[in-house]
């Protein structure tokens, strides 16, 4: 029986030394110390020993299965310590590695351009200005020396909310509304960007929705020369300071006379292109002297007072600076598109 159980105490410890994990060390456990284990089994068999020889056996048995029950506390402790330290290789945070970036927007390029063009103006002492976009007939319109009826309101047909009010077909209203809070006391010198609305089919060159910025001085002894300068400085300073710049007589019915500028082409310096249409300009605002009856409406003395303004369309000054080809990016939230302006900011 001795022999029995040191057999017995010899295959457990070497399967205890065997166990690559927790469980196959659970499972020896089981199978030796058990009560229906091997070695309980053998000690089932004292009835048949003297008096002399039981109590020895039972201590060998209780020996031996505390033996056993150490070798697996032990081989316990190593395979835990063993399977964190695994876990901590495989968890290793590697320093080396680049870190994930945070994804930041950025300004929209129409936004930029704006700003652009509004850090010029105030810079040379104009004031931004602001109006309503659902607007009545009266400002965009009348104020404006467009009579009801009259065939100039064809090219800016809009959307009506009723008769009198309208979506505001371009940023003209916010002059007539600042002019009229002057009470017929110059100077006045603002610009107003802002969004405007037209009848348009959406096309590559048109939107029912697109931007505007217009300025306006009005003051004593304001001439075309004026006018001039300012368009100048603003040419080079938005589109580069080798551009040149050409006025061509125009209409609109708020300014008299009225002019058409035109940038010299940045491709062909006037050589002719595809760009400018083979004529070596391109066309950039509307501008003109500000029409008697707008200044007579608003409550200024066309005889003292004289002004000029003009107007231009961020989209279209984005479009040529940018090299843009089709207005409704700027409309359609196309993340590839805005993101080309981020390297820029
Ligand atoms: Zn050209």
């Amino acid at each position: 029986m001795e022999q029995k159980l040191k057999e017995l105490e010899r295959k457990a410890l070497e399967e205890v030394r065997a166990a690559s994990d927790l469980k196959e060390l659970n499972q020896v456990r089981v199978s030796y110390l058990g009560k229906k284990g091997p070695i309980t089994e053998v000690l089932r068999g004292m009835g048949k020993l003297s008096a002399e020889e039981r109590p020895k056996m039972g201590a060998l048995g209780n020996m031996i299965r505390e033996t056993i029950t150490k070798a697996i506390e032990n081989k316990n402790v190593e395979l835990e310590n063993e399977a964190v330290a695994k876990k901590l290789e495989a968890e290793t945070i590697d320093v080396t590695l680049p870190g994930r970036s945070v994804a930041t927007g950025n300004r929209h390029p129409l936004t930029k351009i704006i700003e652009e063009i509004e850090d010029l103006f105030i810079g040379m002492g104009y004031k931004i200005a602001e109006g309503p976009e659902v607007e009545q007939d009266y400002y965009n319109f009348e104020a404006l020396n467009f009579p009801k009826g009259h065939p100039s309101r064809d090219m800016q047909d809009s959307f009506y909310i009723t008769e009198e009010i309208l979506m505001r077909t371009h940023t003209s209203p916010v002059q007539a509304r600042t002019m009229k809070k002057h009470e017929g006391k110059g100077p006045v010198k603002i610009i107003c960007p802002g969004k405007v609305y037209r009848r348009d089919n959406d096309d590559a060159t048109h939107s029912h929705q697109f931007m505007q910025i217009e300025g306006l001085v009005v003051d004593e002894n304001i001439t075309m020369g004026d006018l001039k300068g300012t368009l100048e400085v603003f040419a080079k300073k938005i589109f580069g300071a080798d551009r040149e710049i050409r006025l061509r007589p125009s209409f609109f019915p708020f300014t008299e006379p009225s002019v058409e500028m035109d940038i010299s082409c940045k491709i062909c310096h006037g050589e002719g292109c595809r760009v400018c249409k083979q004529t070596g300009w391109i066309e950039v605002l509307g501008a003109g002297m500000v029409h008697p009856n707008v200044l007579e409406m608003a409550g200024f003395d066309s005889k003292k007072y004289t002004g000029f303004a003009f107007g231009m369309g961020p989209d279209r000054i984005a479009m040529l600076k940018y090299g843009i080809e089709d207005i409704r990016y700027f409309y359609t939230n196309d993340i590839r598109f805005l993101k080309q302006f981020a390297v820029q900011e």
